[in-house]
């Protein structure tokens, strides 16, 4: 079954929800390597996106949520994540154009063109230790899916679970872009909370289509 957009709205209600629940820990991780201030920059965006849901027009479509998130986010989160994420929204809700409902392989699509839109801004590869190395496992595991026919829930498990490995993949890395990199060695032995976030979102897009 595809995903429309109560599946978009509630994945955003259940960003704000799981964001808001791991704030501190998002906190203490980019304390560990960072500013410290990941958690209350992400839970800002998305507690700033919520009153905005209600104020959808009738009709609107899961691009419509996503490019909501991606104003917003840009506009609240600030620092290196606001940016990042919010083109990852952007460049999502392009993908997912008007469609009213997003099949296992338009949810791999959309995927695939936030976290190329991460890549376009922040230019880190695979291993520097920030939240691409959550997005690009989470985008091969979807296309993957998607090949083999999943269904657009299935498609967004199979990725939030590479996520969630990508993420805990993160902790012996050297980090090589954003504020981590300035830690040089020191940065290994701590989890990228831009990865850890990302893994937090995408489960919660997947617990969202098996509502
Ligand atoms: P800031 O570092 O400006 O305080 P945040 O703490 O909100 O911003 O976000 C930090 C996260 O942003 C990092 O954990 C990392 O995942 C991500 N990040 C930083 N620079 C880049 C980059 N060039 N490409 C991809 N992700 C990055
Ligand atoms: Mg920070
Ligand atoms: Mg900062």
């Amino acid at each position: 079954m595809g995903l429309d957009i109560t599946w978009a709205v509630d994945w955003v209600r259940r960003s704000a929800d799981v964001i808001s629940e791991h704030r501190v820990e998002l906190i203490t991780l980019d304390r560990e390597i960072g500013d410290g201030d990941h958690g209350e920059n992400m839970d800002r965006g998305f507690q700033a996106v919520l009153p905005k849901l209600d104020d959808l027009p009738a009709g609107s479509t899961p691009g419509d949520v996503l490019k909501l998130v991606a104003t917003t986010l840009i506009s609240t989160v600030g620092g290196a994540a606001g940016p990042l994420y919010g083109t990852a929204y952007l460049k999502g809700a392009v993908a997912a154009g008007s469609e009213t409902s997003l099949d296992g392989s338009a949810i791999a699509a959309v995927l695939t063109a936030a976290r190329d839109g991460i890549v376009m801004r922040g230019k880190a590869e695979s291993g520097d230790k920030t939240m691409v190395d959550a997005w690009t496992p989470a985008v091969d595991a979807a296309d993957a899916a998607a090949s083999n026919g999943s269904d657009a829930a299935a498609v967004l498990a199979a990725a939030a679970a590479a996520a969630r490995e990508g993420a805990i993949a993160t902790e012996p890395l050297v980090a090589r872009k954003g504020r981590a990199s300035y830690l040089g060695e020191r940065s290994a032995g701590h989890r990228d909370p831009g990865a850890e976030s990302t893994a937090l979102l995408l489960q919660a897009a997947a617990d969202a289509a098996s509502a």
